[in-house]
């Protein structure tokens, strides 16, 4: 087997479709059921609305050459580049920063596109990875050439010996939980805003008009709770969806009862903190890449993963 990287998020196929352009034989194995990670939709009578990732955005000359693709393929779309921001329960004005871009498909669909020319496993869930005395790393007890592990450092940390290098770098690292609340009214009913920052509030962290990023003005919003409420509701994450909607409801002045809601527990949403390379890769053949190797954005994942491709290729020949 040449390369297997292990999660099919933006970081793991943007690495497996580097390789592949540069004549490497790789293969993606990824757990769920779906690509995507990170970016992920929940749907609700097949419209999707976006329960990870937000939107992006875009500083990087390189990734803007691919954003720019994936608008001329009708994939992404500029959305806002102001955000209201409440401190509390208070409005106290607008934020005004980078442009924001949303998916009108929602974000899975651009894993989904990267994806294209690469062969993922779903359904494939990995247990163990070792280095081999050959040089070349085991995984589940075959052997690869050099395998990528794409995914929040906890997760990685589960696969690995601490006593490797690889394991070593992803030990002890903290990540933060959030709660995601979708939910879903039988009209608007709050003013225009096409998302908000919660600052200083004991339950919410933002709050997005799923009908204004997507475009089509479904009465459907996404909250992202604080990391303390996820904490707090660790082991019964359900319990906090009466007090999340609640509170939606309180900010935005809404007092509509909700047609239906939808909850997800991201138990690793965000490194505590950041690190200054791109991607780890020692010579027993074991690399790391994604949101953990810089800011945790979209783009850093998609960085993360192209570099560390762009490096195993150069190493195996390819
Ligand atoms: C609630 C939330 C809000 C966010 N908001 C923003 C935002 O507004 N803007 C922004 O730029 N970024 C945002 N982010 C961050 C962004 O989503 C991430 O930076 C990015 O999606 C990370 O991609 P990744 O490929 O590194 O990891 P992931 O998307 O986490 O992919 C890792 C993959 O590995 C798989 N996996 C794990 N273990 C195994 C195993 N043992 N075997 C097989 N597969 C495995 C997982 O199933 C997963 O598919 C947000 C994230 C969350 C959770």
């Amino acid at each position: 087997m040449g390369v297997i990287v292990v999660g099919a998020g933006i970081a793991g196929v943007t690495c497996a479709g580097e390789l592949a352009a540069r004549g490497v034989d790789v293969v993606v194995l990824e757990r769920a059921r779906g690509v995507g990670g990170r970016l992920a939709v929940h749907r609700h009578d097949g419209r999707p609305a976006d329960i990870g990732a937000a939107y992006f955005t875009v500083s990087d000359q390189e990734f803007d050459t691919r954003v720019r693709q994936w608008r001329r393929d009708g994939l992404v779309r500029e959305w806002t580049d102001t955000l209201a921001v409440f401190e509390g329960t208070t409005r106290i004005g607008d934020s005004s920063g980078p442009m924001r871009w949303a998916a009108p498909g929602g974000l899975p669909s651009l894993v989904t596109e990267s994806a294209r020319d690469v062969t993922v496993r779903t359904g494939c869930e990995v247990g163990e990875i070792r280095p081999g005395p050959d040089g070349r790393p085991r995984v589940d007890g075959e052997p690869c050439d050099a395998v990528v592990l794409a995914m929040p450092d906890p997760q990685a940390a589960r696969l690995l010996d601490p006593h490797t290098a690889a394991g070593a770098v992803v030990a002890d690292r903290e990540w933060d939980p959030i709660l995601a609340l979708t939910i879903g009214f039988a009209r608007r009913g709050w003013p225009e805003l096409p998302a908000a920052f919660v600052n200083d509030h004991p339950v919410l962290a933002s709050v997005a008009d799923d009908g204004d990023r997507r475009g089509d003005r479904a009465p459907v919003l996404v909250a992202h709770s604080t990391g303390a409420l996820a904490r707090a509701h660790e082991a019964a994450p359900e319990a906090a969806v009466t007090t999340m909607t609640a509170a939606v409801g309180r900010l935005l002045g809404t007092a509509a009862e909700p047609e239906w809601t939808h909850q997800h527990h991201w138990p690793y949403a965000a490194p505590r903190e950041r690190r200054d390379r791109s991607f780890h890769l020692d010579d027993d053949g074991i690399g790391l890449a994604g949101d953990g190797w810089g800011r945790s954005r979209v783009q850093t994942a998609w960085l993360s993963g192209l570099r560390l491709g762009r490096e195993l290729a150069g190493r195996l020949g390819g």
